[in-house]
């Protein structure tokens, strides 16, 4: 009897000792499960992404932003990720506006002078176009038409750069919800002796072609169209002012409203056209002012917390350099001034070249624009970060 009592305690204390081990066991795991949560790393999200197009923009234009005239430290400081971009198209390898837009909107290399086209010339989907979520919104900014080769290639499906008029058709069925630029004549003054402006409305577009609307006053009920001048906006040398970052913050406040997030392309489209009119202060005057544009970008992106800010050029312009004045007295090595190359036999004005341009990343899975790469991979690096 003892026996029998001795044995029924022992695999009493033993099946208690039991229980406990496994209990305890259980608790290391259910610790340990909270601690691979803890500790997996969180996936970024991202909303928003605005990208920032300096046309002809290389290294030495943002160079030149570091040298002249800046009382503080250029915006282009506040990356923590640089790239470079190959700029090549698939047609030439100096490439013009028109592919390298097609390459960040839609992702592949196309041929020179091609807006939303493959080379077999079909139509291919762009950024804008693809997402899908309800409540996503899109705008374009630039300070060239909102028909010039950059952003028409964001929502329009032409064979050829220079047909402004058919590109200006796109834009009322697009979508696009917010767009500011110059190019009212391709909507008003064109060919066929059509008036778009009345179209756009009817798509829902509050039109204005006087100036850009107020910060706040924007709502989600309407589209915005701001054309603003006849083809390109005035140059900043002849009193353009604050359009490029006034327009992009008007941007922000108006596309931030989405609740699906948001696409922004900003364009400084003008970097471009001082570099081939070979004109340094030109140059110096376009970058600095886009430039702001990013200070703007930068200063939402920052206590958004959830946008993606890129920043890239289509290609270089001029062969711009900063050069010492005088090359052999190299005690005058301070003095430093723009220049830009010129064959006068062979390249009577300043061109495209082949250099491979700067990226500028901020943001969540910013990270993934260091390197090396094509200029197409910035559309897919963008659609990897997003999920769009
Ligand atoms: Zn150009």
């Amino acid at each position: 009897m003892k026996k029998i009592l001795f044995c029924a305690s022992l695999i009493l204390i033993l099946g208690c000792k039991a229980t406990k081990e496994v209990e305890k066991i259980k608790e290391i795991e259910k610790i340990k499960e909270v601690e691979i949560v803890k500790i997996e790393p969180e996936k970024p999200v991202i909303k928003n992404v605005i990208l920032l197009i300096g046309d002809g923009m290389g290294l030495s234009q943002v160079s030149s932003s570091f040298y002249f005239g800046a009382t503080e430290e250029p915006n282009f400081t506040r990356f923590p990720y640089i790239g470079l971009s190959r700029t090549s198209s698939a047609s030439h390898k100096v490439t013009d506006s028109a592919s390298g837009a097609v390459a960040f909107a839609s992702g592949i290399k196309t041929y020179n002078g091609a807006i939303g086209m493959n080379t077999r010339k079909e139509h291919i989907e762009t950024i804008i176009e693809r997402v899908e979520r309800p409540d996503f919104m899109t705008g374009l900014v630039a300070t060239s038409s909102i028909t010039h080769a950059t952003p028409a290639c964001f929502y329009a499906h032409v064979t050829y750069r220079y047909k402004e008029d058919s590109i200006a058709s796109y834009m009322p069925k697009s979508k696009v919800d917010f767009f500011a630029g110059g190019g009212l004549r391709f909507f008003n003054k064109r060919e066929d002796g059509k008036d778009l402006l009345p179209v756009l409305s009817q798509n829902g577009f509050k039109v204005d072609t006087t100036a850009l609307g107020k910060i706040g006053t924007l709502t989600t009920n309407n589209k915005y169209a701001y054309l603003l001048a006849d083809k390109g906006l005035p140059s900043k040398l002849e009193g353009r002012g604050d359009f490029l970052p006034n327009a992009t913050k008007l941007a922000l406040d108006y596309l931030s409203k989405s609740k699906d997030g948001f696409f922004l392309m900003v364009e400084g489209s003008q970097i471009d056209w001082e570099g081939h009119a070979s004109n340094v202060q030109g140059v110096v005057q376009e970058v600095r002012d886009f430039d702001k544009a990013l200070g703007a970008a930068l200063d939402f992106a920052e206590k958004d917390g959830q946008t993606l800010v890129v920043v890239t050029a289509d290609h270089e312009t001029g062969g711009f350099a900063l050069s010492p004045m005088q090359v052999r007295k190299q005690w005058q090595y301070d003095n430093i001034q723009g220049s830009f190359y010129q064959n006068s036999k062979s390249l009577p004005s300043a061109a495209h070249t082949a250099t491979l341009v700067p990226v500028f990343a901020y943001g969540p899975m910013a990270e993934s624009f260091a390197g090396i790469y094509q200029n197409n991979e910035i559309f897919h690096k963008i659609i990897k970060a997003t999920g769009w």
